[in-house]
């Protein structure tokens, strides 16, 4: 089978693998699209791919073949790649108590979906939806990124919230609070076509935060006390600081991207209003069932976020991995294998 291969820093190549053989109690899946995701930038872009493995950890497809103890699936079976609970309870986070992204590097999953197939246990991979299409499911992923961070936030229904960052993260979490009843959801975003997207999918307002004052702006939209919560999915240099200035008395800001580099922070502009500070990682199997029901009832779409220019093949994956390192209007880019 064809494959995109990490060769060593900022260099993946496309070539002609042996496929994979599902062992006793694994499926082999048939990849539809998998999404490229800010993390495998980071591996691609930190040289924290180990050379020789193929990332991807976010897609969806058929199984083409089961292994002889595996009772539940057949072949033809429409599937996301993940989100299944581990019988032998393994915890979540098993990169161990002092774990950092930076030092350590995110997990390399050993089923990468840059590649025309991927083996996994027989339990890992999810059913979908009859009624979810392709092109939703491919972002089940980064949905339960979104769900995960909503859910470990304060957020509570009725709750006006901020949103930085129009990414895919930004963009999922957008509709993940939207769908749990959020009064508004205001969105800080500079790229057009990223800002035009959050619009689409239903946000309330939509700021540039290079050319307006978007800390004021949320203030007075806000009764002047600032906003309960808001979500850093850009980790762009002046966000946090904004994020923190922008939240209300005892207000609480969720963090779930990371800055690979410091970011300048002026503690006196808030530490005043005893605001919180949380940090978001991940996802559970538990988060992956409720973005598979919002998709279900059509509360998360792909919509703007998918369009013809996010498909590419393999032979682009190397220019839009260098591209997504400084990302402009792109929004999520997904392979066809
Ligand atoms: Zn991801």
């Amino acid at each position: 089978m064809k494959a995109a291969v990490m060769r060593g820093e900022q260099n993946i190549v496309v070539e002609e693998v042996p496929t994979p053989e599902p062992g006793p109690d694994q499926v082999l899946i048939k990849i539809k699209y998998s999404g490229l995701c800010g993390s495998d930038v980071h591996r691609f872009q930190y040289g924290m791919a180990e050379p020789g493995s193929i990332m991807g950890h976010e897609f969806c497809g058929e199984i083409a073949a089961v292994g002889a103890n595996v009772k539940e699936w057949k072949e033809g079976d429409r599937v996301v790649g993940g989100g299944g609970a581990n019988p032998d309870g393994i915890p979540r986070l098993s990169s161990g108590a002092r774990y950092s992204a930076r030092t350590v590097g995110f997990k390399t999953p050993g089923w990468g979906g840059f590649a025309e197939y991927a083996v996994m246990d027989h339990w890992r991979p999810l059913p979908l939806p009859d009624s979810v299409s392709w092109e939703t499911a491919v972002l089940t992923e980064p949905c339960a990124i979104a769900v995960h961070a909503v859910r470990r936030s304060a957020f509570k229904i009725g709750d006006q919230v901020v949103v930085m960052g129009a990414g895919p993260i930004g963009l999922l979490t957008q509709q993940v609070l939207q769908a749990g009843g959020a009064s508004a959801v205001y969105v800080s975003e500079p790229a057009p076509a990223r800002a035009s997207a959050a619009r689409d999918l239903g946000a309330t307002e939509v700021f540039d935060p290079i050319n307006t004052d978007v800390v004021s702006n949320i203030v007075e939209l806000s009764d002047g006390l600032g906003v309960p919560l808001a979500f850093d999915c850009a980790a762009a240099k002046p966000t946090l600081q904004q994020g923190l200035e922008m939240v209300r008395r005892g207000g609480q800001v969720t963090v779930i991207s990371m800055a690979w580099e410091d970011v300048p922070l002026l503690t006196v502009e808030w530490i005043g209003r005893e605001v919180e500070m949380k940090a978001s990682y991940g996802s559970t199997p538990e988060d992956w069932q409720i973005v598979l029901n919002l998709m279900e009832q059509g509360k998360v779409v792909a919509g703007p976020m998918i369009d013809d220019l996010s498909f590419i093949g393999f032979e682009e994956m190397q220019a839009t991995l260098t591209r997504l390192m400084t990302p402009q209007d792109d929004i999520q880019s997904v392979l066809v294998p």
